[in-house]
């Protein structure tokens, strides 16, 4: 399978570990401090490889891969810095902040329930975005 059948694959829940490993990128020091996994679809960035293992990261990095796909990527990563900012102001704490991010909020909420992609509903983050 060619890298554009990945790129096009609207179902990113059934990969096969192989098709997955072709999206694994090991970057020790590329990571902010204190982060296993960054996900820039269609790659998934992990700290060392033996996280690829992970269920749970790799379910988490998953959830954002289908976040940004149904967001066409470009838009995902302006309202992701965005709605970071915004919470900067609401909460004054970087890591608050951060884990409140309607994306963030969403994969930590579901990051442990495998089946979870299988059936999740289309903009589904947007149910996450409330102020409180
Ligand atoms: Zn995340």
């Amino acid at each position: 399978m060619g890298t554009s059948d990945f790129i096009y694959r609207k179902d990113n829940v059934n990969w096969t570990v192989k098709e997955l490993d072709d999206l694994i990128l090991i970057v020790k020091y590329l990571l902010p401090r204190g982060y296993l996994g960054l996900t820039v679809y269609p790659f998934i960035l992990l700290k060392n490889k033996n996280l690829k293992f992970d269920e749970v990261l790799m379910n988490h990095e998953k959830i954002h891969l289908r976040q940004q796909l149904e967001m066409l990527i470009i838009p995902f990563f302006l309202f992701y810095l965005l709605e970071f900012g915004v919470r900067l102001i609401q909460y004054r704490n970087w890591n608050l902040a951060y884990r409140n991010i309607s994306f963030e909020r969403e994969a930590y909420a579901n990051e442990k329930d495998p089946d979870f992609l299988k059936s999740r509903p289309f903009w589904n983050w947007f149910k996450y975005i409330s102020v409180s």
